[in-house]
């Protein structure tokens, strides 16, 4: 596994690869490795003949009093996870190599940054376009795997490639759980025991909603003030958001009679946390 933080040396890695005759997967992360991502790298080696996983911590997708600061970085358990998962170069810059000026170029991808998260996380979805931007630039793989637990930055990636003609393929990969259907996030270590039980409000709000669709429940405000009630039943939480969106513009939706998404974000505590479901 080759691990590099030089920018030519990582471009010159996944061209090595593609000119023997393999195409190459890419998996962006900000580290902190856990079986979601291990998923990604999975699906990706799956469907590429090698796989590329870049560990940076974005400084530009964070707002001033985000906690960028705190994001956890264990580089070496990162390094082996991918060791050990089979991966076969990791890129790992430093800030100054992303950005030894501050950029004047920003990739936004402008109606579908504006909502649900973008609201309340000013400039987050810009940092994020420009970043993944970069990556594809530094490392022309030919297929990038992104979660669909940042259901969000899916499709602004999604669209920013077409939009752009960027010559990847975006795959989509489901969220991975825990035993209690809380999503796996790096955030999660920041909970406390208690918060942490009373996490599992988010996911099983959205399952229920997702049953009451399939039991004919069309009304996306009738499904979201019940997804409210049953947070807020778990105790101190704060809602940020539950929204019904169409599931590739993000748009708002009142009745779903399309691919419809239901997302939401909720801060426990000092805990920012993010889940969504899709509906037909
Ligand atoms: P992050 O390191 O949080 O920026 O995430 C890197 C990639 O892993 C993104 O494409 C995320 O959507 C994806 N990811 C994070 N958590 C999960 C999860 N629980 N299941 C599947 N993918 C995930």
């Amino acid at each position: 596994m080759h691990v590099l933080s030089d920018i030519q040396e990582a471009r010159q890695a996944v061209r090595g690869m593609q000119a023997r005759g393999e195409s190459v997967g890419l998996v962006p992360t900000m580290g902190a490795l856990h079986a979601g991502h291990l998923s990604l790298i999975e699906a990706a080696k799956q469907r590429c003949g090698r796989v590329a996983v870049s560990i940076f911590v974005n400084p530009m997708q964070f707002g001033p009093n985000e906690d960028f600061q705190r994001y956890p970085r264990p580089m070496e358990a990162d390094l082996d996870a991918c060791l050990r998962a089979g991966v076969d170069v990791v890129f790992t810059p430093t800030a100054e190599t992303m950005y030894p000026d501050s950029p004047l170029t920003v990739v936004q991808v402008e109606s579908m940054s504006k909502g649900l998260c973008g609201a309340f996380r000013p400039g987050h979805f810009a940092g994020v376009a420009t970043v993944v931007a970069k990556l594809f630039n530094i490392l022309p793989t030919d297929v990038a795997f992104f979660g669909e637990k940042d259901y969000q930055q899916l499709a602004i990636i999604r669209r920013m490639v077409r939009d752009l003609n960027m010559p990847i393929e975006i795959v989509g990969c489901p969220t991975v759980r825990e035993r209690d259907g809380l999503a796996l996030s790096s955030r999660n270590v920041y909970l406390s025991a208690v918060e942490r039980a009373r996490a599992v409000c988010l996911n099983r709000s959205l399952f229920a909603a997702q049953h009451r669709v399939v039991g004919g429940e069309l009304r996306s405000d009738v499904l979201t003030s019940e997804i409210r009630e049953s947070i807020l039943a778990a105790g101190e939480v704060v809602i940020e958001y539950v929204e019904v969106v169409d599931a590739e513009t993000l748009a708002p939706i009142e009745t779903i009679n399309r691919p419809a998404r239901i997302c939401l974000a909720v801060r426990i505590g000092v805990t920012r946390l993010i889940d969504n479901v899709g509906v037909e």
